[in-house]
């Protein structure tokens, strides 16, 4: 692909290169929090951090969006509504599972009868950022490896038919 440069120059890239730079740099995710590890997500939105530097602006709603962060403890009656929240969301979508919590159950792996322990047995999950809770540059640190992820992306392989190819490998 080619296009003009204002002084009478030409830039050529890859269609794959454009549209993955265009999608990289113009992330949307959903904001809402489930628990402690939300807060330091809103502190990452904030002026301290500024996420809206790197493009990554939250919406209200997921049919606008195409990251979901899962901040906090996925308990067993909210997982149907994460479940039907990221069914809602347009393809090609991304998860990012924020905290020890969504990892894995956090502290409540043990005991806690009322949590699913990682919320990759309900969506799948594209980053994990560890700790409890993460520091909004970890959760920036997320984002970060999100970006790397489609980057290498293709559209001659879209990502919906990538994870029902995988799906079936199992
Ligand atoms: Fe709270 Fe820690 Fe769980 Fe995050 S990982 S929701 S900080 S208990």
């Amino acid at each position: 692909m080619e296009a003009k440069t204002g002084e009478g120059g030409i830039v050529i890239t890859k269609l794959d290169d454009l549209l993955n730079w265009a999608r990289l740099t113009s992330l949307f995710p959903m904001g809402f929090g489930l628990a402690c590890c939300a807060i330091e997500m809103m502190g990452a939105y904030a002026s301290g951090y500024d996420m809206d530097r790197f493009g990554i602006i939250p919406r209200a709603s997921p049919r606008q969006s195409d990251v979901m962060i899962v901040a906090g403890t996925v308990t067993f009656k909210m997982a149907d509504r994460i479940r039907r929240l990221y069914e809602q969301m347009p393809e090609p979508r991304y998860v990012i599972s924020m905290g020890s919590c969504s990892n894995c159950g956090g502290p409540y792996w043990e005991h806690g009868y009322h949590v699913v322990k990682g919320v990759d047995r309900i969506i799948p999950v594209d980053v994990y950022v560890p700790g409890c809770p993460p520091r909004p540059e970890a959760l920036i640190g997320g984002f970060l490896q999100l970006q790397e992820i489609i980057r290498k992306e293709s559209i001659r392989a879209p990502r919906a038919v990538q994870q029902i190819m995988a799906k079936r490998a199992q």
